[in-house]
């Protein structure tokens, strides 16, 4: 890939990234912030690991994730209903909050990974390939799956005293998401992502002078 000229994140110090081998990353000289890594074929990986991520999370919304029971009685919740509570304000908030963090944004997130990933592997991007790219790096900080799924677990740990639980398939899934999701991160360079973005938009220019 072609040198292109880059701030760092950290200290804002312009510099020129050399060309990369695989798995190779470039630090910042000044702070040692890492800039890039670069990953062989990261396009068709992060693709595959983005579609991954969305298949179980809807898996995981599908199964019971938790069901209960006390005194008898027998009651199975979904990941959905076990963060609905709705007695007052602010647990009402704190769902919209777990809603949000665990399921909707990195939902969108992944879908938007899908849709500039395809738009690369196509010959002309889609539309508004580069406002999605955009979207996907506002958003990828908002991923908190592995936190909610943390809180959840010790909150059920310690009703386990007072009620028998068991967890459902819903878990299994929500794991492997959270394992599929951390592999999307891993093939999601911000800079590698633009580099190729300026590339494709370059070489429709291109073809598109050699028409006319
Ligand atoms: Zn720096």
């Amino acid at each position: 890939m072609k040198k292109r000229h880059i701030a760092c994140h950290d200290c804002d110090l312009l510099m020129l990234i050399p060309p990369l081998r695989h798995r190779q990353e470039a630090h910042c000289p000044r702070c040692g912030y890492v800039l890039t890594r670069f990953y062989q074929h990261a396009q068709a990986k992060l693709l595959t690991s983005a579609l991954t991520a969305i298949v179980f999370l809807v898996y995981s919304l599908k199964f019971p994730f938790i069901i209960f029971s006390l005194h008898g009685s027998e009651k199975t919740l979904t990941l959905l209903e076990s963060i609905q509570n709705v007695e007052n304000i602010t647990y009402l908030l704190i769902s919209a909050l777990l809603a949000f963090t665990a399921f909707i944004i990195p939902f969108s997130f992944l879908v938007s990974v899908v849709y500039i990933s395809w738009s690369f592997k196509t010959k002309r991007l889609f539309p508004f390939t580069s406002a999605i790219l955009k979207l996907t790096m506002l958003l990828k900080p908002w991923n908190m799956a592995e936190i909610f799924i943390i809180s959840i677990l010790i909150s059920f740990i310690k009703v386990q005293t007072m009620a028998y639980i068991e967890f459902g398939y819903a878990l299994a899934f929500y794991l492997l998401f959270i394992m599929s999701l951390s592999a999307t991160f891993v093939y999601f360079d911000q800079y590698q992502l633009w580099s190729l973005y300026q590339l494709k938009v370059k070489h429709n220019q291109g073809e598109t002078y050699a028409n006319s």
